[in-house]
Parts: C-alpha cells; structure tokens; sequence
C-alpha cells in the first residue's frame, strides 16, 4: 500500500489517541440527539415507485415482507412477531437504539434498486465501514469510485462512494455466471456530510475534543444492478439520490 493511501488512518490514530486523552481529562461531552437525515422513505421518488422492506425478529421465523404485501406493517402475518426495518441479523449486531429502514424502488422501465437508512443511537459505535459486511460467498468488491452527484439547492455537489461489485451465481449446465452491481452511499452528521469512513471518524473524534459534542450519524446506502463494463449506473445514482437528498436532509 503506497505511504499516501495510509496516512488518513494515521491521523485517526492519532486522533483516537488524542480522544481517549481528552474524555479521560472532561467526561463533558454533549450529545447532539438531532440527527442530520430524517429516516423515512417517500413512497414515490419521481418515476420511481417505493415498497417498504420489513423483517421479521422471531429468529426462528426470519420472513421478511414488502409492506404492499401485509396489511399490518408491525405483526408478522405468519408467526405474530414484531416486524422491524433493520432485519434480525443486523438487529443483532447494532445497538437496540439503532433506528434503520429499507425501502425498494422500481421505475416503469423496470429498474430496481434498494436504499437504505441506518441511523446510529446514543451509543455511537453502531455505524462500520460497509465493505466490511459486503464480500462474501461469491461476492467480491472490484472497484470503488467517489461520484458527484448533483442536488438542487445545495451549495457544490454531495459526494458518495460508489463500490463496484461483481457476484458469482450458478449458470446453465453447471457452469459459473458473473454479474455485477453496485453499492453507493454516504454519512449524514448534523450539518456534516461525507463519503469516507475515515472523515467522519476524524470528524468524531475532532467534535468530541474541541466542540464537545457527539452526533447521531446515519449512513444512506443505494444499490442496483450494473451492467459488467458500462457505467449507466452512474445516472442511476444520480437520478435517484437527487431525488431523495431534499426529502430526507435535515438543514
Ligand atoms: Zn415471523
């Protein structure tokens, strides 16, 4: 890894230990409840249709229903557990304060793509680096790309990672088959916005020493499908989160 590529997490290290200095001398710190995104969905995006995604949290039951699907958007229909936006899993993994939503969103050329909000509580470790839960089976991270993304009435463009990947599925004849898709997303403070894990860690730490304040930060994820070689998902990205930025951004 080139010296340049390492010299952020050196800062945060730094940092972190500069914190840890900081809380150990004033345990004053102020918590910012206002959070800077509202967590909601709107149920129409321009041409693009919302579906609400929720999940079951009877761990022996594990259903998970579009909201268009169920009548009571709270009782699993098939067992009488709670249903939830984060699913069980992830419920599992994040603190309970931990607020979280899905929502799917289809256009009428029969594009499809899936967001998310998750919105950290008071204990503030709840929101991770997203590549760290998306390789797996079959799956793998082969790109990333920090877009521009156009919003009206906001000062410059807001940024976002977009990560590139590509999966594995069975094809005919037992052979392999790889398609791809991408990830993009970006962190919401109050009046913070960022694209890099290491900026708002640096922004925690920093908000903490000299403002003495910590923020609720949520993380705002899109994905689609992307075609292997082009890069149409970019007016995908840009189409869409334009159109939820002035929905759900708190000025
Ligand atoms: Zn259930």
């Amino acid at each position: 890894m080139a010296p340049r590529t390492l010299k952020p997490f050196f800062v945060v290290l730094g940092l972190m230990a500069a914190t840890s200095l900081a809380l150990a001398l004033t345990v004053d710190v102020n918590l910012v409840d206002q959070p800077g995104v509202k967590v909601l969905f709107p149920s129409q995006l321009g041409r693009w249709n919302g579906d609400a995604i929720v999940f079951c949290q009877n761990k022996d039951c594990g259903a998970q229903f579009y909201s268009s699907e169920i009548t009571n958007a709270v009782v699993c229909p098939k067992c009488g557990g709670k249903l939830s936006g984060l699913s069980k899993v992830e419920a599992d993994l994040l603190p309970p304060d931990t607020e979280g939503i899905k929502e799917r969103y289809r256009s009428p050329d029969g594009h499809t793509v899936m967001t998310s909000i998750v919105l950290s509580g008071k204990e503030r470790a709840s929101i991770h680096r997203p590549e760290t839960c998306l390789r797996g089976q079959g799956s793998d991270i082969t790109g990333s790309q920090i877009l521009d993304v156009p919003i009206t009435g906001r000062q410059g463009p807001l940024k976002v990672k977009v990560l590139l990947l590509t999966h594995e599925r069975a094809g005919p004849g037992g052979t392999k088959e790889s398609y791809g898709t991408y990830y993009a997303y970006w962190f919401a403070g109050k009046g913070r916005e960022t694209p890099q894990h290491w900026q708002r860690m640096i922004w925690m730490a920093t908000d903490r020493i000299f403002h003495s304040v910590a923020h609720r930060w949520a993380y705002i994820a899109i994905s689609g499908v992307r075609t292997k070689d082009g890069n149409e998902y970019q007016s995908e990205v840009r189409e869409v989160i334009g159109l939820l930025y002035p929905q759900i951004v708190l000025k």
